[in-house]
């Protein structure tokens, strides 16, 4: 009857969701482990200049590689398990370090790029977190221009004043700061002048369609547009196409970001590709 299937069900729904939060329970703990045993590793994604095709900064993107865990897990999966407890801002911490370090390793062979690092709200709003950036350049011996960061809209939105007030001084200081997935979050245009940012990264599902479909068409240069009249640099992320990276171009996009130009590369990867597009260009 209708009840003993009801109960059944629910019986169903409790027992996934019970095995649901044991794999949760034994990813975070693997996570956990994983920091330890340094199983993270960073990839970097260049983004191009559109205008003269050479690479001027990357995107630190991290990797886990599960020792006892088998397969790969992507960072859309981990890094908001990560989010729910303080292991982010362990993550974060080794993600900062890493990331100064390779800029560092960088200058010493001769490439002068800046890296890109994602920062989650969490991390935030440790009160300590813009001093150990700062400290964490400093000892590295490297200026503001070096490590940029990006925020999603939505830490934007909800960060309080000193948030706020410290995003400012980093600004001054230099600091590149973007809007990642720009435009898939609050989105209120009329927001951006108030946030101390320097890029827009436009979400790549702004560019997937355009630019045959007409009204992802008018959304993408609506945005453009109105991040070029607050003087912000724009970034595209996700271009595919060579179609694509024209239509970037005829609006007068600055950086380009995607697997037409390059995917999230190996340290080595990266070095080929910097030295063969620096020939080219030379
Ligand atoms: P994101 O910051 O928006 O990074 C861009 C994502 O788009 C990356 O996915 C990148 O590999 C992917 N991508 C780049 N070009 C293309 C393209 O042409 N087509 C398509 N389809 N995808 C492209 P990834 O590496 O899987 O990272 C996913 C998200 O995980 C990132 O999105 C970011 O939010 C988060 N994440 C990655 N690394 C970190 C980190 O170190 N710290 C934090 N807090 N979050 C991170
Ligand atoms: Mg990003
Ligand atoms: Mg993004
Ligand atoms: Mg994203």
């Amino acid at each position: 009857d209708a009840k003993a299937k009801g109960r059944n069900r629910y019986e169903f729904f409790s027992a996934a969701l019970s095995e649901q939060l044991q794999e949760v329970r034994t990813l975070s703990a693997q996570l956990h482990e994983s920091l330890v045993n340094n199983e993270f590793e960073l990839l970097y994604q260049p983004q191009f200049d559109l205008m003269t095709g050479t690479i001027t900064a990357c995107e630190a993107l991290l990797r886990w590689h599960p020792a006892h865990g088998g397969e790969n897990v992507s960072p859309a999966v981990f890094i908001p398990l990560a989010e729910r407890t303080d292991l982010i801002v362990q993550i974060g911490r080794w993600v900062m370090q890493q990331a100064c370090g390779q800029v560092k390793r960088w200058q010493k062979k001769g490439i002068n790029l800046r890296v890109d690092i994602n920062v989650s709200a969490r991390e935030l709003v440790e009160p300590d977190y813009f001093a150990r950036l700062d400290a964490c350049r400093l000892s590295h011996g490297l200026t503001p221009q070096d490590i940029g960061i990006e925020l999603t809209e939505n830490i934007l939105i909800k960060a309080d004043n000193d948030v706020l007030e410290a995003l400012k001084q980093q600004r001054q200081k230099g600091v590149e700061i973007s809007i990642d997935d720009f435009g898939v979050g609050y989105s209120s245009l009329s927001y951006l002048r108030q946030f101390p940012v320097s890029h827009l990264k436009i979400d790549r599902t702004f560019l997937k369609d355009a630019p045959s479909k007409a009204y992802d068409s008018a959304l993408m240069e609506a945005i453009v547009n109105v991040g070029h009249k607050l003087d912000l640099l724009i970034v595209a992320e996700g271009v595919e196409t060579e179609e694509q990276a024209r239509y970037c171009k005829e609006l007068k996009v600055e950086y380009a970001q995607g697997y037409l130009f390059a995917k999230p590369l190996t340290v080595d990867a990266f070095e080929a590709l910097f030295a063969k597009t620096s020939r080219g260009n030379q």
